[in-house]
This record gives C-alpha cells, structure tokens and sequence, in this order.
C-alpha cells in the first residue's frame, strides 16, 4: 500500500537573496522601519511601494500581522464599537477575531456550495450592517461583479481578507482591488513568508492616512512611499488614535525578493491544485469544487466535499488518509482544533442557526499543498485520498 511521506506544514526555505538581505539590516542594527539613515528609505518603505505596484494600488501600508491589517482597516473606514460588520460563516478565527477587536459585533452569512459567500443570505442580510469583512477563504472568490453590485446598491463597504489570495483574480482584476481595501498575511503559511506580517492596499487617499496613522507612524508619515501626500494627513492625525502594529526592516528584506516572484509561486500553486483535483475527479460520493472560468486562483490548498456522508464516515476518511500520511482538515467538527474552527465555535459573536451553511461544512475536507510537495507528490496524494474515500463509501 502506497504512503505519503512528505510534510504538510513545510513551507520552502527562505530564498538566498533574501536572508543576505536580512543579514545586512541586522549588521546595521536599524530595524525600526523610521530608524533610517540619510536618503535611505528603508526596506519597509520600499516594500510598501513594491507591494502597491504589484497589487495595482495607488497606496500600500506594511503591519504586524494579517489579523492587524483586517481590525486596522475596519478601524480605518470608521467601524466603531457597537457596530455590526457582515462576514463568512466559512473563515478561519482571526476574521471575526478582528471584528471583536474594534469591539464591533460580526453578522455571519452563509457559505455555498462552491465554498464562496452565499450572495441571496448577503442580499437578504445586507441592511444590518454598513461594512463586510469578505474572507476569501481558503482561496475561492465569489462573482466579485455580483457581490460589488449588491453592496454598491445597498451602500455597504467591502473590506477584503485576501490572507489566500494574493496574487489571484477575478475576470483579470486582482483580488483585494475590487473592495476599498485589501488586506494581506505574510505569516509562514500564506503566499509569502515572513513568519508574521500583514500588508493593506487601498486607492482611498483618507482611508489610507488614517490606516498609516493608526499603524503607529508617529508623525513620520512623510517617509512613507506608497501613501498619500502630507495635506491628506492633516484632515486626520489629531483624531486617529496610534494602535502600534508597524513592520520592521528585518520582516521587509526578507519579503521583498519573494514579492518578485510571486507570480512564479502562484503558477507552482496552481499546478499542484490541478494535479490534485485531477487525481480526485469522478470518485464515487467525492463533489470536486469546480472552478468558474473568470477565477484565476491561487492553488495553495485544495478542498473537496463529502455532501451528506456521516460524521462518523467522514472522520473514517480522515482517519485513514492519516495513517497513509495524508493530512486532511475537517471543517465539520463541533470542536475547534489547530486552525479549524466553525462559526458557532466563536461563542463571543451571536448567531443563528445556519442549516445550508453547515451541511457545507459538515462535509469539507481541506488540504494545504506546500510547495516542497513535487507533481509527483500530488498524484500520490490524490491516489490515497482517492482510495480511501472509495473503500468507505463502498461499506457504507
Ligand atoms: C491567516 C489568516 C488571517 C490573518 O493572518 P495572521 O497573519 O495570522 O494574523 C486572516 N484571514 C484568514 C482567512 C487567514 O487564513
């Protein structure tokens, strides 16, 4: 019997050029992104200017973590305490996390089949909120066209949690560009690799002063090179509270020279998807999600669903892929384990029951695909998962 070998949470090593680039910030000893010299911008700024190119944005502003970036840009576009914000039930805990941390209260709306957000729930639930934080969970973007008209229509502002999407598009428009701010993780498990970090991108010249403000620029922001000019921040900087979470220089150099080849991951990403949902296709009770042709998406992990198995069978699968060395997440477990959680697991946030939407999770299996798994790795894999969701539909 075969056995996968490989190691499901080994991201790649740290490129060359990009440790020597972190080497020499630690021989300088100036890690603070304001601790510069001269006419040194500093590597931080030169991210952020990079990162807005990259993300077609006017502004780009570097932080802490991805979980920063998403309560920093509610804060930014004015959510206040009290206030309701619309999300994925389908999303992992640092997204209603964030909304909690503004001291705002998240309005959960369901998730499809195809696993994106249930455009008629959002419609249906589109008065009770002025802000949607939308998680384009595990890298599956919904008709962005669509979702745009209906909260255009109803005046709610889109902020988009891209921590597995970066890079992807929807109808050639990059994903983050379509809300007025797009928010990104640079922690060890996204696209890139900074062990913790976040990155926030917007056109909205206030929007992204006040973001800059809150970051803890101090009143440095004139040493910032993707965000807008001095006069934008006097409108701001006496009433934007500073709530420090900066990237440093250290964080910076080592993101910069994987920033210029993240088109190169995203392709590599996206082959081993294909290699995976090909070996997976037409199994017996397995529903591969198919991929709309206006999405041109990230493959950097792949879910399949088990509709209307039994826990018990679904928790056979997991279970047996696991002694075969392949490591499946299940999204129906009434506990939260390691990075897992449903909606009503989050016990601070209120919500209703959810039927449609837990029949989806009941039944999605999740897998991360790191790009130290070859081609190879991936059709191996498939054959397991393959196998073993054969044998226990077969008994069952
Ligand atoms: C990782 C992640 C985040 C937040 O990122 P951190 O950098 O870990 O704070 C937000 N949303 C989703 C869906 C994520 O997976």
């Amino acid at each position: 019997m075969e056995r996968f070998t490989g190691n499901f949470t080994q991201q790649e090593p740290i490129p060359e050029d990009a440790i020597a680039a972190a080497v020499e910030v630690m021989r300088g000893g100036r890690l603070h992104r304001y601790n510069t010299q001269g006419d040194d911008p500093g590597e931080v700024a030169l991210l952020e200017q990079e990162f807005a190119a990259a993300m077609e944005a006017k502004y780009a502003l570097a932080v802490a973590s991805g979980g920063y970036a998403l309560a920093c840009a509610l804060r930014a576009c004015g959510v206040k305490p009290g206030d309701r914000v619309l999300t994925n039930a389908f999303t992992l805990a640092p997204v209603p996390g964030a909304i909690a941390s503004v001291g705002a209260v998240p309005v959960f709306v369901g998730v499809t089949e195809a696993l994106v957000i249930d455009l008629d729930d959002l419609a249906a639930k589109s008065d009770q909120a002025d802000v949607l934080l939308l998680s384009h969970m595990r890298g599956h973007l919904c008709d962005m066209d669509a979702l745009m008209a209906i909260c255009d229509a109803c005046g709610v502002t889109v902020i988009e949690d891209c921590a597995h999407t970066m890079g992807a598009r929807w109808n050639g428009v990059l994903s983050g560009r379509h809300g007025v701010m797009g928010c990104y993780s640079t922690q060890t498990y996204k696209h890139l690799n900074s062990g913790e970090g976040g990155l926030l991108v917007t056109d909205d010249a206030e929007v992204m002063a006040r973001a800059v403000m809150l970051s803890g620029s101090y009143m440095l922001y004139g040493r910032h090179l993707a965000a807008p000019g001095p006069e934008v921040f006097e409108d701001v900087k006496y009433d934007t509270p500073n709530v420090s979470g900066r990237m440093d220089n250290l964080r910076a150099a080592i993101l910069r020279p994987q920033l210029a080849r993240l088109d190169h991951q995203c392709a590599a990403w996206t082959d081993r998807y294909r290699v995976v949902e090909a070996g997976l296709r037409d199994t017996p009770g397995l529903t591969v999600i198919d991929r709309p042709e206006a999405e041109a998406f990230v493959g950097s992990s792949i879910q399949v669903l088990l509709l209307d198995w039994s826990d018990a069978a679904v928790q056979e699968v997991v279970a047996r892929c696991a002694a075969r060395g392949v490591e499946l997440k299940w999204f129906g477990g009434a506990e939260p384990a390691g990075f897992t959680s449903r909606y009503d697991s989050w016990r601070y946030a209120p919500c209703e029951p959810m039927p449609a939407t837990d029949r989806v999770l009941r039944a999605i299996l999740d897998m991360r695909l790191p790009l130290t798994f070859t081609l190879d790795d991936c059709a191996l894999i498939a054959r397991i998962i393959r196998a073993e969701v054969s044998a226990v539909f077969q008994a069952s």
